[in-house]
């Protein structure tokens, strides 16, 4: 698959052609939406999307901003991530490089994977019959951080609660 970055007209030629497909009105607010996703770098909240629609003197409402984010989950355009963390958090769609991420699930801390071996074999896998938009990954464990923590906690109740001798 080619590695040729995917520009914002890409993106507004295919939520033009699914609000079409869906009978849905193409408003200026949708596609101002749309441009904040396509230049916000990384995970974000709805929080994070209204402050940067702020900056650029476009202020939608959350509602608005929350209907659009999903019309455009369904356009492909934004993933939701399945996160468990108490806010929904979102990223933009990279067509052309497999995204991986590595969430603990204590803190829920994301990391994003850079390991090129991962995401070569997630890139190499192409399936049959069946049409890929993206490809995510996501791996779940302990951070180092929570490791540390745990084990510390652990060192601590075991010489207050010494176990008995046998
Ligand atoms: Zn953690």
């Amino acid at each position: 698959m080619s590695e040729k970055p995917v520009t914002l007209a890409t993106l507004e030629q295919q939520f033009r052609e699914f609000l079409l497909a869906n009978e849905l009105r193409q408003t200026r607010e949708r596609f101002a939406i749309l441009r904040a996703v396509y230049e916000t770098k990384g995970t974000f909240t709805i929080e994070d999307l209204q402050e940067r629609l702020k900056e650029v003197k476009f202020p939608v409402s959350t509602g608005t901003l929350y209907n659009t984010a999903l019309l455009l989950v369904k356009a492909n355009l934004l993933v939701r991530h399945p996160f468990s963390s108490s806010t929904t958090v979102f990223e933009r769609v990279y067509p052309n490089q497999p995204r991986a991420y590595q969430v603990c699930n204590n803190c829920h801390r994301i990391t994003i994977i850079k390991g090129q071996d991962f995401n070569n074999a997630i890139q190499s896998y192409k399936p049959r019959q069946f049409t890929v938009s993206h490809r995510i990954s996501y791996v779940y464990g302990i951070c180092p951080k929570c490791l540390r923590e745990m084990r510390k906690k652990l060192k601590k109740l075991q010489a207050t609660h010494p176990t008995p001798e046998t």
